[in-house]
């Protein structure tokens, strides 16, 4: 018997997916289920109807020119992203759709990508690539490790806090040793690989945030993440 359905909603999985970030669906679904729920997982392309029910939300990264495609449709669904995220919704957003959670995008030639201004940052292009593994360290997640790889840099404002401080690779940018952003239930990260197998704690942060908003507690099981341990300490002592 299940202890109950999340509706997991997938942005973009066409335009905004690269570097394996699809993976960080399979470990909502897989986790969910080893919880003892049941994931149903739901997509949004551009043009679409905005799904009615929805628990946790999740969006990866992508080109500068897939911004560019699904700019005007993340628009369109603004209001109510933004609606949910002060509901207390969770979601996960990475790299391309992070930067475009912010205020804007300005890439490398000059074109500003307007953002959604759920998150208090901007993103400026650069001809600078950051590209490697990345180690952080934060006091909500643990040691959180990832790969990145990313041209635009962001520099956070005051109404939210970073996600970690790097302890190897760049991060937000290639000066201050922010990674990613926090804010209401939204975790933001610049960190493909992608995130969640090897990052389990955030997951099930997610997935608790999730259960409690509809089901009013979660209930998860004792999992054995030796499998994503054993990935962490190989990621950790790999070179940039
Ligand atoms: N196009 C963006 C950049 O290069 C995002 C890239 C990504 O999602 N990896 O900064």
């Amino acid at each position: 018997m299940t202890k109950g359905t999340l509706n997991i909603l997938q942005l973009y999985p066409k335009e905004m997916n690269i570097y394996g970030d699809w993976g960080n669906v399979l470990v909502l679904k897989q986790r969910l289920t080893w919880h003892g729920y049941t994931a149903n997982i739901l997509e949004h392309s551009a043009g679409d109807d905005f799904p009615d029910d929805v628990d946790l939300i999740i969006g990866g990264g992508g080109q500068d020119s897939g911004q560019l495609v699904i700019q005007q449709d993340l628009q369109a669904i603004a209001p109510r992203l933004r609606e949910l995220a002060e509901d207390g919704l969770p979601m996960l957003v990475i790299c391309g759709l992070y930067q475009l959670f912010g205020k804007f995008f300005k890439t490398h030639d000059g074109t500003i990508i307007p953002g959604i201004g759920i998150l208090d940052l901007e993103t400026h292009g650069t001809n600078e690539r950051l590209i490697g593994n990345v180690v952080a360290d934060s006091e909500e997640f643990g040691e959180i490790h990832g790969y990145e790889n990313h041209s635009g840099q962001t520099h956070l404002g005051a109404g939210v806090r970073a996600l970690g401080t790097v302890t190897k690779g760049a991060g937000n940018n290639s000066q201050d040793g922010h990674e990613g952003a926090r804010h209401l239930n939204v975790v933001a990260s610049y960190l493909h690989g992608s995130l969640l197998p090897k990052n389990p704690a955030i997951a099930d942060f997610l997935l608790r945030k999730a259960a409690e908003r509809k089901f009013g507690s979660f209930e998860p099981a004792d999992l054995d993440d030796s499998l994503a341990d054993l990935a962490r300490r190989h990621a950790g002592a790999r070179p940039r």
